[in-house]
């Protein structure tokens, strides 16, 4: 089986830190925006964690996993951009 399939994986690897952090509740989408925002709630991100840890994507090891769900939580603000605008 050919395993050297270069894929775009960190974009799909992003996705899924996205869905996994809203499935935990970590995250959740401004109803009105579509953007996310965080829900500061360390539970929640404790269990994005776990998921991560436990069941990572298919071909991804639990470390990088761990990674990019720590990479896109630093990246999504606590407030919608446009819900804070001014
Ligand atoms: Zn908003």
């Amino acid at each position: 089986m050919p395993t050297s399939v270069t894929r775009p994986a960190i974009r799909s690897l992003e996705g899924w830190a996205i869905a996994t952090l809203q499935e935990a509740g970590a995250i959740v989408e401004c109803e009105e925006h579509g953007w996310m925002r965080e829900r500061g709630d360390p539970h929640a991100l404790a269990r994005a964690l776990e998921l991560a840890r436990d069941d990572p994507p298919r071909g991804t090891c639990s470390s990088d996993a761990v990674a990019a769900i720590e990479q896109v939580i630093a990246a999504i603000g606590d407030s919608c951009p446009e819900c804070s605008r001014p």
